[in-house]
């Protein structure tokens, strides 16, 4: 093993690079781990875009990440060398009684993630190197996926872990109805795991190549606002049932309203996706009181979270292959990046 790694690194607005740092050694209780594959995610490509300012630079992004450790230290029992995995990036001291409550990590007021995005490290750098050739990871906060799940495929199990979050919150009861307002990654995450809860999904979408992706998963339930009545259609949908529950998971103005437009009384609606700059919404609290909505935020996951959502891609239950786009080696990052900022785009991946 050479002692340089190379890794991928937002440095500006519209500016990613490839830089070399030190492989970093471990401790007792840490991993190395060896990137295999890193999706650029939505938050990557907003910073990117120089939509996200309040992130700074240089910042080494990638959480999507997937890799095979390559070295343990003497006190890890959870994994060993050969085994592929993903990283919990919040990074939970599980030990606070937030943590040991099941909390989502944001809670914990330990969490690492914090810390890297707000304090740059030895290289003057913030973030976690998931977009590089090796990462350094607490054994705590590593989780074994299947062999036979390609890299890019696992990269999915931190969204799908927030994804899980939510729908725990969102509490999706089996055959209820419910609405998925998006079906970009984050709402074909959510609309199959509502659907493994038990849920009838109904996807509204304005883009046809998302409805296709939809199809391709096995949604049928599905409507395009632009194209369709929406109100004749869903009401189609309904077989005079209410929606239960409501997930917006895109973060547009329109999207919000929507919601707020056709939930029934006793709608549950999930605040799934945030944006930059804010969407509006022109919610009131009367409609909340009379109509007796439930208005559910979530951010972040818990341990167990990441727990199950390696599960359900290990097992195939989720699909992730429809929710990706093309691969790039890392020297084109830019590119990539590119790629990745351009309307209605799934996961773009790059190939460390
Ligand atoms: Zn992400
Ligand atoms: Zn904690």
């Amino acid at each position: 093993m050479n002692n340089k790694m190379r890794y991928g690194v937002i440095v500006g607005k519209k500016k990613a690079e490839v830089h070399q740092k030190d492989i970093p050694s471990i401790k007792d209780d840490e991993v190395l781990i060896n990137n295999k594959t890193c999706n650029i995610c939505t938050t990557d490509y907003q910073q990117w875009a120089g939509d996200r300012m309040h992130q700074p630079f240089p910042m080494a992004f990638g959480h999507e990440n997937s890799g095979v450790v390559v070295k343990v230290g003497k006190e890890v029992k959870n994994c060993q060398e050969g085994d592929h995995i993903v990283v919990n990036i919040y990074g939970p001291c599980l030990e606070c009684d937030d943590c040991r409550m099941g909390k989502s990590s944001v809670y914990c007021k330990y969490n690492q993630a914090n810390e890297k995005m707000k304090n740059p490290d030895e290289n003057g750098v913030y973030g976690f190197y998931g977009c590089g050739e090796y990462q350094v990871a607490k054994s705590k906060h590593v989780f074994k996926i299947d062999k036979s799940l390609p890299f890019e495929e696992a990269g999915f199990v931190e969204p799908l872990a927030t994804v899980i979050h939510g729908i725990e919150r969102l509490r999706v009861k089996m055959k209820e109805k419910v609405l998925v307002i998006g079906a970009g990654t984050m709402g074909l995450l959510n609309a199959q795991v509502a659907r493994y809860y038990g849920a009838d999904v109904i996807i509204s979408e304005l883009i046809e190549k998302k409805l296709e992706a939809a199809k391709e998963l096995k949604f049928d339930k599905l409507i395009n606002p632009k194209k369709e009545n929406f109100d004749e259609r869903i009401k189609e949908y309904l077989e005079d049932e209410e929606l239960g529950a409501i997930i917006i998971a895109v973060g547009a103005t329109s999207a919000y309203n929507q919601a707020i437009q056709i939930a029934p009384k006793g709608c549950r609606m999930l605040i799934f996706a945030a944006n930059f700059p804010e969407p509006d919404w022109d919610l009131k609290p009367n409609p909340v009181h009379y109509k007796l909505w439930e208005i559910i935020g979530t951010y972040g996951c818990s341990t167990r979270d990441y727990q199950s959502a390696t599960t359900l891609l290990s097992k195939r239950y989720v699909l992730a292959a429809p929710l990706l786009e093309e691969k790039y080696p890392l020297k084109d990052i830019q590119k990539a990046f590119e790629k990745a900022t351009m309307p209605g785009m799934y996961r773009v991946t790059l190939e460390i």
